[in-house]
């Protein structure tokens, strides 16, 4: 079985082999997660991401991670959450789905997410991560060994806590 650690701090500095971007459908960069990425990762970030053409909701592309301690970076534009009735929760699941998958067809062993859709997003903490951890918990790893929950901040930390022990 996969392991599953939740910590506090900024993805930018975790040394796995893939970090997973929030992402807006350009891919070309934003702010949020997104510009902390692209600004520790540097412009050959962005210029890797142009030839994508932008990516739908849900979907992932990875690029190297360039500057970063990361090899990789998937980038997943999560859904805007407008009321929970237009697919933002199968969305928010193909993004967990698609960047795991990226992740094994690479070849990674560890794998750090950010709390995809959770910032200017607007999708509800708690739903978010219930749906983040029961995707992860149960996507069946073959090369991935130990999948990181990135949070920024107490409070979604302890979301994290809480929904992982059941809560
Ligand atoms: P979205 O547009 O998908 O909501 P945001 O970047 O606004 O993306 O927020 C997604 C999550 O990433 C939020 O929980 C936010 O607090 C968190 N976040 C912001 N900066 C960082 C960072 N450097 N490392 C990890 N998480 C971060």
């Amino acid at each position: 079985m996969v392991e599953i650690e939740v910590i506090q701090g900024d993805i930018t500095k975790l040394k796995v082999d893939a970090i997973v971007n929030a992402a807006n459908r350009s891919l070309l960069g934003g702010g949020g997660v997104d510009g902390a990425i692209h600004r520790a990762a540097g412009p050959e970030l962005r210029k890797a991401c142009i030839p994508f053409g932008g990516c739908e909701t849900g979907e992932a592309r990875i690029t190297p991670g360039f500057r970063l301690l990361s090899k990789f970076v998937i980038h997943t534009p999560g859904p805007v959450y407008i009321d929970g009735l237009h697919d933002e929760p199968e969305l928010l699941r193909n993004c967990y789905l698609n960047s795991m998958d990226l992740a094994e067809k690479n070849g990674c062993e560890s794998i750090a997410f950010s709390a995809i859709s959770t910032g200017v997003y607007g999708y509800p903490k708690k739903a978010a991560t219930e749906i983040a951890v029961e995707t992860v918990s149960k996507f069946p790893c073959q090369s991935v060994k130990k999948v990181i929950f990135c949070c920024f901040g107490d409070e979604m930390l302890k979301i994290y806590q809480e929904v992982l022990a059941g809560k």
